[in-house]
């Protein structure tokens, strides 16, 4: 079993209370780690490192930061295999899907490494003579980076990367469900050479330690990606200092099934939607509207496909399609808003309980749920769970009113071949991004961004870039 520590101005050390907490690998229900309760003090201890070294940090060039983004994409991918069976351990996550994260992770910093000679200021025409506006993009100081617990690994790199690129320091707070992966990194890049203080991570509760940080007024910005109602949570926090806030928060994403569509590349697809890390992902199809001609082929199909989803050991090899939830609490929220269902109208096709046939494991079948209606809790509130609840519309216009009437606007998407239906989605869902034709999957270079209830800002691209830098306008006469 291992012991984690902090690491704070690039020293590893205990908690200031010298509390721990124990980390669970949901599958086994065993405790696979002890890492420190970090509060106050903590918090205190590393924003002040990471203020005290922020100055010096912004004042080294651009590509000598991004070196040190190359270097933890090589410790990454030198560790590949430790670090994708620490992550498998601690979330239940199946091998392959961790490996696929640990992978993508070093692929994250090293694009951002590659955005150091590209980002630039401007220069504004004036309306005086012998007058030049120049607009600077600079540092905007230091970042509190909160993260959630189903993508701990790429996630952290999501905060950490842009910080480092742009001269920002940053501490961060993994969940405390799975901080094994983060503090992993945090020893591998201990001996990379960068400057203490720059980088630094703290474990502990979200509303003590993850509440001291993001109250304090040495922040930037404060980069969470969490729940809707932590982000209202750090909204309330951070009013008092007006701290600029980038927030990721959760999902509801629609899919709309068009009579046209490939049927079986559909069903393949929201069924892999659904289904990847146990339905456990933000931007997974959590409802599904179909016009009402393919209704009958689309259920069948989906029934079988549904039905085949083999659920396991995260290690077992061949690999199966999905494990476990990661805990509990999330096991018993499934089986609620599924019961519900079922009160308000609902059909069970397939699944609809807990898996008893498993021995340990926080294990939720694979479910299907038909007659569903638009009022009912399941299409309304985020599920993270492998359950798909399927609503018949009786054409087009019905699917986008009913895809929009939602409080989130994170991910969403239509199968379709014809092109003035796709070019109506695009143009009147209220989402942050539309998938046509495929999977709910973004790319690195693309903006992950929520619209509504779904968040502020976002990270990834250019645009992920410029939620980590200060416009400073500069006027010169001469
Ligand atoms: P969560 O909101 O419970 O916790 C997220 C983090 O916030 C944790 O580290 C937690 O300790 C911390 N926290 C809690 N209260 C806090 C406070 N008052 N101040 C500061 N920090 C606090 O979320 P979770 O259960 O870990 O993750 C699941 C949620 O995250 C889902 O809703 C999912 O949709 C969302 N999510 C969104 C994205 C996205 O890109 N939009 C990606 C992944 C997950």
């Amino acid at each position: 079993m291992n012991t984690y520590q902090q690491y704070i101005n690039g020293e590893f050390r205990n908690a200031d209370s010298n509390e721990q907490f124990a980390v669970i690998n949901p599958f086994t229900e065993k405790i696979i780690a002890m890492a420190p309760k970090g509060g106050k003090h903590d918090a205190e201890l590393a924003l002040e490192a990471a203020s005290v070294a922020q100055k010096e940090w912004a004042a080294k060039s651009c590509i000598e930061r991004a070196g040190f983004l190359k270097k933890m994409a090589e410790v990454i991918r030198e560790n590949r295999e430790m670090l994708a069976r620490t992550l498998a351990e601690e979330q239940a996550k199946i091998f392959p899907l961790a490996q696929v994260e640990i992978d993508a992770t070093a692929e994250y910093f090293d694009y951002y490494a590659g955005w150091a000679r590209k980002y630039e200021g401007e220069v504004i025409e004036s309306d005086r003579t012998n007058e030049n506006i120049l607009l600077y993009r600079q540092p905007i100081g230091v970042v509190v980076g909160i993260c959630p617990w189903n993508f701990p690994f790429f996630v952290m790199a999501r905060k950490v990367a842009p910080s480092i690129l742009t001269g920002c320091t940053i501490v961060l707070k993994p969940s405390s469900e799975t901080p094994n992966t983060t503090f992993e990194f945090a020893k591998l890049v201990s001996s990379i050479g960068l400057p203490n203080g720059v980088l630094n991570f703290v474990s502990g509760g979200g509303s003590t330690l993850g509440d001291a940080l993001v109250r304090s007024s040495q922040v930037g910005l404060v980069t969470l990606t969490g729940s809707v109602e932590t982000g209202q949570r750090i909204i309330a926090s951070t009013a008092e200092n007006i701290t600029k806030t980038s927030l990721e928060l959760g999902g509801k994403a629609p899919v709309i099934i068009c009579a046209d569509c490939d049927m079986d590349m559909a069903v393949k697809a929201v069924v892999d939607s659904r289904i990847i890390f146990s339905g456990q992902v933000c931007n997974c199809a959590e409802r599904v509207y179909v016009e009402a001609p393919v209704y009958d082929e689309f259920m069948d199909k989906v029934t079988r496909a549904m039905a085949a989803v083999a659920y396991g050991d995260p290690f077992a090899d061949p690999a199966p399609n999905m494990s476990c939830q990661i805990n509990s609490a999330q096991l018993t929220k499934i089986e609620g808003m599924v019961a519900k269902a079922l009160e308000e109208g609902a059909e069970v096709l397939v699944g609809g309980s807990r898996c008893e046939d498993q021995p340990t494991g926080f294990f939720y079948k694979p479910t299907l749920l038909a007659s569903c209606t638009q009022d009912m809790e399941i299409i309304r509130k985020e599920i993270f769970g492998p359950v798909l609840p399927v609503v018949k519309v009786t054409d087009f216009d019905e699917a986008l009113n009913m895809a929009n009437d939602c409080e989130f606007g994170l991910t969403s998407s239509i199968f379709t071949n014809n092109i003035s239906k796709m070019m109506r989605a695009i143009n009147e869902l209220k989402f942050g991004e539309t998938y046509v034709n495929r999977e709910h999957f973004e790319a690195i270079q693309g903006f992950h961004a929520g619209w509504r209830k779904s968040g502020i800002g976002g990270a990834d691209g250019k645009h992920g870039l410029y939620e980590y830098l200060q416009t400073h306008v500069a006027y010169i006469q001469y």
